[in-house]
């Protein structure tokens, strides 16, 4: 097939273009047959765009069954069949071009190239995402507004404790986080060794579920706050941006808000999980375990109960005493069930 120019692309090539295009290549292999690519050389790379991410090209299916030609090194042979589409603003042309090739001929250009479409791929991600976020923003508020009880609940509890009692989660969550809640402890088997040694055995006398209420950070309400600020920040368009035009400002803006609005969903999820193992802690089997053995727990003394809706620890540990009486109120709040659309939607990360 003789070489063809088509210097028609003045302006960046639409992704309607780079889309009908990939289409052909996949079902025809043969990405260079599409309306107005160019076959020949491409005569000045400067400004170079990629428009398409690494293609293996389905050469099985070409009327030849060879690989593709590769405009920069070997225009008229086959010659590769992972490759980028590109777009030469000084030739305006567009060619299907070997990776490794492209990388070897082109250089920095390319790397840059490939860096800018990584940005813009990520840019067009993040509208999108939000795009499908925006669209079920009254199902995010309705779960939203159903989980900060739950997840600002146990939060207050804890915050209270740390106030009346400082350093008694502290002093108990490091020995109960060592063995995920398991409280264990040496017991001697009855058997004994050939030397005549009593053996003993690590046995699991306890565990504590909801120990998770104890950590660190648990107290503090940033995290929550930063993704309700999030899902609010969705109220509020993002500004128009297309990859045709580089507008730097747009794009800050874009992955800053894009990018918090991506994960917020997704935090207050985990954050509701969370906060449903936290309330464990307030069981009976949970409190009544830590008492029994508040000795493997590092307190001399330990007095943990629920009393007509308040939580009463009374303790003493290397750290002093510690006492607190604190109201429950919504921290056993009931926690709604994640409804589909949220999950779905929680996982869709960008
Ligand atoms: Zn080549």
């Amino acid at each position: 097939m003789p070489l063809v120019t088509h210097p028609v692309f003045a302006s960046r090539p639409s992704d309607e273009f780079v889309t009908q295009w990939a289409r052909h290549t996949s079902t025809t292999g043969h990405p260079e047959t599409f309306d107005n690519v160019s076959t020949s050389r491409p005569q000045n790379i400067e400004g170079l765009v990629l428009l398409s991410g690494e293609i293996e090209v389905p050469v099985q299916k070409r009327t030849d069954g060879e690989d593709v030609p590769c405009p920069i090194c070997s225009p008229e042979k086959p010659k590769f069949r992972h490759g980028r589409m590109a777009w030469f603003p000084s030739d305006q042309t567009v060619q299907f071009i070997g990776n490794r090739c492209a990388r070897r001929h082109f250089g920095d250009a390319f790397t840059e190239a490939e860096q800018r479409f990584k940005m813009v791929d990520r840019l067009q991600r993040l509208q999108r995402r939000w795009g499908a976020l925006r669209g079920n923003l009254d199902d995010i508020h309705e779960f939203v507004q159903s989980a900060l009880p739950v997840i600002n609940g146990i939060r207050t509890l804890r915050q209270r404790l740390d106030e009346n009692a400082p350093k008694f989660a502290s002093a108990v969550y490091w020995r109960l986080a060592r063995e995920d809640g398991q409280i264990t402890d040496l017991v001697v088997t009855g058997a004994i060794d050939q030397r005549g040694n009593q053996q003993a055995a690590r046995v699991v006398l306890g565990v504590v579920e909801g120990y998770e209420f104890f950590e660190a950070g648990l107290s503090s309400s940033l995290e929550t706050a930063r993704a309700v600020a999030a899902i609010e920040d969705l109220g509020t368009d993002l500004p128009a941006w297309s990859a045709e035009a580089a507008d730097g400002e747009a794009e800050r803006e874009i992955l800053a808000r894009g990018r918090a609005a991506d994960t917020a969903l997704s935090d207050i999820v985990s954050m509701l999980e969370r906060a449903v193992r936290c309330q464990r802690i307030l069981s009976q089997q949970s409190m009544a375990t830590m008492v029994t053995h508040h000795a493997l727990l590092g307190l001399s003394s330990l007095e943990m109960r629920i009393e007509t809706n308040q939580l009463i620890i009374r303790a003493e540990s290397f750290e002093g005493n510690h006492f607190a009486r604190e109201l429950l109120s919504t921290s056993r709040a009931q926690a709604p069930t994640v409804p589909n659309t949220i999950w779905l939607l929680a996982r869709g990360s960008a």
